[in-house]
């Protein structure tokens, strides 16, 4: 009956489930039900009245990973997600999806059918251009990452939300798949048989390189700087020319800001790599890729003149005048983008989650050179990260390991 126990519910059961629980449709409703999930967690349905054409989307946290019983993750990670969702949708509106009703018996979250925009992954990967992106999403940043940080909360209140977003299941997977099993030799690594030689050499011999992302790790788990949305690279954006939508934030917690910003410049880069051994026109590729190392440039600059620009605005925190310590602070966030960023490119070339970006490059040779780039790149990102701060910075890691 939905209200004592918790099961995972099928389509059928979501359609009696809307009609149960929900009043988000008219009585005389004609509902058709969809599972449209692509991910590993959790279940996605689409239901839609069939009169009104009206539509919403619910999305329920299953007790294990359906690839392998292996992966535990508490439901509860449905609640991180809904109450995360309205706090974004307060702080930055216009950027989430409504949330229109969560419920912590059966897990599951109601929320705003966004179907008419489209995964930025997929989109990037047809070689579309959004010229707003980093403008949205450096409003996004600034302002989620700002206005849940010490700088501009209360520190009891902060430290109370810290309490109400602790996510150790899922920081767990972060800190095993992001800065442990892709820096040594881990039998749960997947890498693809040509790249595998380079691995070894260029990451996994490499101690300081060790040295170095023990040091990251450590700053992941310390570091309660922001509430971050935790998963953010580009399958986890909606996107149409005018619009931009952030979804998926059940990895929420607080840590180091430059891991959201991280995310996302590496998942521009992968689109990137994508791009350059797969456009065969010379023409197209020399309009695609300089829009791509574009945006990444604006995402850098764009985020560091909003973030500098909020802080005027809203720091309460006594110390936050003193001169040269908002320099200081947004220093520390770029030099952790940085880190992240090589963390992100080195981890989905040989972990366990790949990117289509490179996984859908057919040519092997094409896709192991693709891979090596990713790598190289990667690594300097971690190892040089004190000396990159401008998005002319970034780029040039790119530019020279291409
Ligand atoms: P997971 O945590 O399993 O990765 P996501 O939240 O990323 O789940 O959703 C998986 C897929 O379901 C998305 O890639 C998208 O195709 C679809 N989806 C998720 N949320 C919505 C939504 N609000 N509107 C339309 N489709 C959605
Ligand atoms: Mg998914
Ligand atoms: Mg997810
Ligand atoms: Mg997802």
């Amino acid at each position: 009956d939905f209200t004592s126990a918790y099961f995972t519910m099928n389509e059928a059961d979501v359609v009696e489930y809307v009609q149960n629980r929900l009043s988000v449709f008219n009585d005389d409703a004609d509902l058709e039900c969809r599972e449209i999930g692509d991910g590993n967690l959790n279940y996605v349905f689409k239901v839609v009245d069939r009169k009104s054409g009206e539509s919403i989307i619910i999305k329920q946290a299953g007790p294990v990973a359906r690839i392998s019983d292996a992966f535990k993750v508490s439901p509860d990670r449905n609640r991180i997600e809904s109450e995360i969702l309205e706090l974004q949708g307060e702080l930055a509106p216009g950027f989430v999806p409504k949330v229109y009703a969560y419920d912590p018996v059966m897990n599951c979250c109601v929320m705003d059918d966004l179907s008419d925009h489209e995964i930025m992954r997929s989109a990037l990967l047809n070689y579309k251009k959004f010229p707003l992106f980093a403008d949205h999403i450096t409003t996004f940043l600034a302002r989620t990452l700002l206005l849940t940080s010490d700088v501009v909360m209360g520190h009891k209140e902060k430290k109370e939300r810290v309490q109400q977003f602790t996510n150790p299941e899922l920081c767990e997977i972060t800190e095993d798949l992001v800065y442990t099993e892709p820096f040594y030799d881990c039998e749960q690594n997947d890498v693809f048989e040509g790249t595998k030689e380079f691995a070894r050499e260029v990451i996994w011999n490499d101690e300081k390189l060790k040295l170095e992302t023990a040091k990251l790790k450590f700053d992941f788990m310390t570091k309660a700087q922001s509430l971050l949305h935790g998963d953010l690279h580009t399958g986890s954006i909606f996107i149409k020319e005018d619009s931009t939508k952030i979804i998926d934030p059940e990895f929420a917690f607080y840590g180091p800001a430059g891991y959201d910003i991280g995310n996302v410049v590496a998942n521009l880069i992968f689109a990137y790599v994508h791009a350059h051994y797969t456009i065969e026109e010379t023409e197209a590729r020399a309009d695609y890729l300089p829009y791509l190392e574009e945006t990444i440039v604006q995402v850098v600059e764009l985020f560091s003149e909003k973030f500098l620009q909020l802080w005027n605005e809203t720091a309460a925190e006594q110390t936050a005048t003193l001169p040269k310590f908002k320099e200081w602070y947004l220093d520390s966030i770029l030099e952790d983008t940085a880190a992240v960023t090589g963390l992100e490119l080195c981890r989905r070339v040989i972990g366990i989650a790949h990117v289509k970006d490179l996984t859908s490059i057919s040519d092997a040779k094409d896709r192991t050179a693709a891979e090596k780039i990713c790598l190289i790149a990667g690594k300097t990102f971690i190892l040089d990260r004190t000396s990159i701060r401008t998005g002319d910075d970034f780029v040039k890691v790119l530019r020279h390991s291409v």
